[in-house]
């Protein structure tokens, strides 16, 4: 037995108390005693056992009593309890039936019986705790499957899936309020080169450290996604293009003046990103959420035409003046 499984007896006899603990201990148990329900309660919480044995009857907090008290708290579900009654205790069967004990061992006590029963509890908290393992190992495989259906595992931005479902809500809410829904679309610059030149793990680092850049300079609100390959998105509700465009310039600029760091290629790596924005309402032929992508992406393209390096705002998106 690599652990060993303990076990809280509880018993108001001295003498009951001994007998158990010295059996049990023989057995390598590890054995823990309470001599009233109150300190058995405290015992169990602070530092819950596989098993515990319960006198029925004790004077103050009997055992029935504390079974109940600690089969209300979720972790004691699969923690065996046993009550330990008399021969012809009138309600035995009562216990079994209306108590959430697990079992019963009948006074008085002999060797053969605890043995047994302890024996039969410890293969049912084995089979609960499995099933806690499974569970748990359920709930993680869960959790990271709902993340992978959202994020982009290298850059930790949403994925492109779960920015279309944003950018669809958004737009909505932005029509129905009648408010500014700005995209800008943000593309490196001869990103093929960045590969050829340091290989293919070097532009992963430099990716997930550009999608680092554009989270440290986007707001709370926004919303940054790996739109493609090489190529991000940033939506931004409630903001003009004008602002859209200013975010998108900063994120230019300070990607130009950053030293990227590859490890493998022990090289240092510069960039230059194209930025495209659009804005909608403002641009009143942007009728449905792919308009607002094609808006932004045609000026992302014209900044690409116009050199690279530079952020190109969607004519019919700026705001004249008011
Ligand atoms: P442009 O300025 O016109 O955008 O030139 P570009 O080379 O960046 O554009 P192009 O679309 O021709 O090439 C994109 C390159 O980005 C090619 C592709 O291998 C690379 N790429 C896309 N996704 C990844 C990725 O996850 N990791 C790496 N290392 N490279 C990627
Ligand atoms: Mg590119
Ligand atoms: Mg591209």
């Amino acid at each position: 037995m690599a652990d060993h499984y303990r076990i809280l007896v509880v018993d108001d006899r001295e003498e009951n108390l001994d007998m158990l603990r010295e059996w049990l201990s023989s057995q390598d148990y590890y054995v823990r005693c309470a001599r009233d329900g109150r300190e058995a309660l405290q015992m169990a919480r602070e530092d819950p056992p596989d098993l515990i044995l319960l006198d029925k009857v004790m004077p103050e907090v009997d055992g029935l009593s504390v079974a109940r008290e600690l089969k209300k708290e979720g972790r004691f579900s699969g923690i065996p309890i046993v009550v330990l009654a008399g021969r012809d205790d009138a309600s035995r069967r009562t216990i079994v039936d209306t108590t959430p004990a697990d079992d019963l061992i009948t006074k008085p006590l002999t060797f053969e019986e605890v043995d047994l029963r302890v024996r039969t509890m410890l293969k049912k908290r084995e089979v609960f705790r499995a099933l806690e393992r499974a569970n748990e190992e359920l709930r993680q495989a869960n959790e990271k499957m709902s993340r992978l259906l959202r994020f982009d595992e290298r850059t930790d931005l949403f994925n492109y899936r779960h920015f279309m479902e944003r950018l669809d809500e958004e737009f909505k809410r932005a029509r129905r309020h009648g408010n500014y829904l700005t995209l800008i679309m943000l593309d490196i610059d001869l990103f093929k080169h960045v590969n050829d030149r340091y290989g293919h793990p070097a532009g992963d680092q430099v990716l997930k450290e550009f999608g680092a850049i554009t989270t440290r300079q986007a707001r709370e609100t926004d919303i940054l996604a790996r739109y493609g390959g090489e190529e991000f998105a940033i939506l931004l509700p409630q903001t003009a293009a004008v602002h859209g465009q200013r975010l998108a310039d900063r994120i230019r600029r300070i990607t130009e003046a950053h030293v990227f760091q590859a490890a493998e290629a022990n090289d240092s790596i510069r960039i230059t990103i194209s930025a495209g924005v659009a804005t909608s309402p403002t641009n009143e032929r942007i009728a449905s959420l792919e308009d607002l992508v094609k808006a932004a992406d045609d000026a992302l393209y014209r900044a690409k035409q116009d050199g690279r390096n530079r952020t190109h705002v969607d004519e019919r998106s700026i705001a004249g003046p008011p």
